[in-house]
């Protein structure tokens, strides 16, 4: 039997101990979401020796990886054979795993989707117990489909094979400064059309918006060679850079994690983007997944809650989403972001679906933006928690918008359902977890059990 074998035999064995009472629970090191509820009554389900890249195949450009795999990992793997998985979502300790059945969106996303849309074959223990290989061209095909924005409702991806491209070593940056919404927005669709800038080719796109306006469209491309490269890792921080310079060479692994070491700009709120506390935190730390354990240590004891109390500080909602916009609408997203919520920096990234995806609402061929906006809002006098969270789930959905499910919901069931696909959900649902060992995706992603 093979390490993965015994892998895949341990959680099966874990699964079928646990109470028919319980909701399992994926027990990993990390995780990426932002829901803090309260979990009932769960049991968890272990998934050890499940984080391991199996193999990379440098001739057919593929890699077999296991469920639980971190993209950090994954891309130390790939990298020394000069090939990248074709999307990689910037914070570390995703997983592909996690990334598939969730979100994940990166820089390459305009022209290569999101990172579902490169998997050949997803290994999958089912809700109903059973260890499936699911293609696009086999009998499980409806569960290759719907995979994508299940969030682990379905089953567990346990070993996932997925195409890789080439890479060069280092990554040229430009960044464009725009002072007006919609002409950001017009020339980002008209780079992402034709991949290209000033004749030259595009390979990643993203951007940052600060204010109405100043906001940015980096562009990245491959090079062989590179004048000098920028170290964010330290004293310096990539987003400020973006403000200050118009041009920028990173290595391609730095490329990848350039938004890592500061949890995009979120490290500001503990403090590190001071340069003396900076310069006093070893770089080890300075990474979003131990951003992201603070934040949960913070939610588990309340201390910020009971800090802002004493300090007679108006209460704050947790504003943490990505969204979906066509990019079309994309400046009528900011200014109404910007109106209502009032929360900068906003990042912004491309996308384009390649093909339909039941669960995953989005036109193929069609662009849109994602918006992705990370921290905490005082709410006005008389207002509760879900305020901004509802107004963007509402603007979102009258721009023809979608809106990611890593983080907190509040749409009534039957809105969900309409909007998440209930029609295709349910078949496969109950074709593969016929006695509802796991949770739906309303219960566990919007109620939050
Ligand atoms: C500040 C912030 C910024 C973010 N920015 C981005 C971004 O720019 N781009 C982007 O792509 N994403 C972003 N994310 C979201 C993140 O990618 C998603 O939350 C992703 O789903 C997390 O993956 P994870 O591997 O950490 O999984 P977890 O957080 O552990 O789990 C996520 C969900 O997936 C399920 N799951 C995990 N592993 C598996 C598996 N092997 N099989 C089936 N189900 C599984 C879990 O049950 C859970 O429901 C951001 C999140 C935050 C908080």
């Amino acid at each position: 039997m093979s390490t993965h074998q015994r892998a895949v035999e341990q959680i099966r064995q874990s699964y079928a101990e646990i109470p028919g009472d319980a909701a399992p629970r994926l027990a990993k090191a990390t995780s990426n979401l932002f829901r803090f509820r309260d979990a009932g009554k769960t049991a968890r389900l272990s998934a050890r020796d499940l984080a391991e890249v199996i193999s990379v195949d440098p001739v057919s450009m593929t890699a077999e990886v296991q469920g639980m795999t971190t993209y950090e990992h994954l891309v130390d793997a790939t990298l020394p054979y000069g090939l990248m998985p074709y999307v990689v979502p910037q914070l570390k300790t995703i997983t592909l795993g996690g990334a598939v059945t969730g979100l994940g969106i990166e820089s390459t996303s305009f022209r290569d989707g999101l990172p579902h849309e490169s998997v050949e074959e997803l290994e999958i223990l089912t809700g109903d117990g059973r260890i499936i290989v699911a293609r696009d061209d086999n009998e499980h095909r409806d569960l290759f489909r719907s995979f994508p924005n299940s969030y682990g409702t379905l089953g567990y991806a346990l070993r996932i094979k997925i195409k890789l491209r080439k890479v060069q070593p280092y990554v040229h940056l430009t960044h464009v400064k725009f002072t007006d919404a919609d002409k950001c927005m017009l020339a980002m669709q008209e780079i992402c059309d034709s991949m290209e800038h000033d004749g030259q080719p595009v390979d990643f796109v993203d951007g940052v918006y600060f204010t109405p306006g100043e906001m940015y469209v980096t562009l990245g491309r491959f090079s062989d060679r590179a004048p000098y490269v920028s170290d964010y890792t330290g004293m310096r921080i990539y987003y400020q850079s973006i403000r200050k310079r118009k041009r920028d060479w990173l290595t391609v692994r730095d490329y990848l994690w350039r938004w890592d070491t500061d949890w995009f700009w979120c490290s500001r709120a503990f403090g590190v983007q001071q340069p003396v506390v900076r310069s006093l935190m070893p770089r080890r730390y300075m990474r979003s997944d131990v951003y992201r354990r603070l934040v949960a240590l913070d939610r588990k004891y309340g201390v910020t809650a009971r800090v802002d109390r004493w300090a007679g500080r108006p209460v704050s909602e947790a504003v943490i989403q990505d969204v979906e916009a066509p990019i079309e609408r994309g400046a009528e997203f900011l200014e109404f972001f910007h109106d209502k919520v009032g929360m900068t920096p906003v990042w912004m990234c491309p996308l384009k679906a390649n093909s339909r995806w039941p669960l995953y609402p989005l036109e193929p061929g069609k662009l849109y933006v994602n918006f992705g906006f990370w921290g905490m809002v005082s709410l006005p006098r008389g207002q509760f928690d879900g305020y901004y969270n509802r107004l963007i789930e509402n603007a979102v959905h009258d721009l023809d918008g979608h809106k990611s499910l890593y983080s907190t919901s509040f749409y009534a069931r039957e809105q969900f359902w309409q909007l998440y696909n209930g029609d295709a959900y349910w078949p496969v649902k109950r074709e593969y977890d016929p006695n509802g060992r796991l949770l739906d995706l309303y219960d566990k992603c919007v109620r939050g059990r």
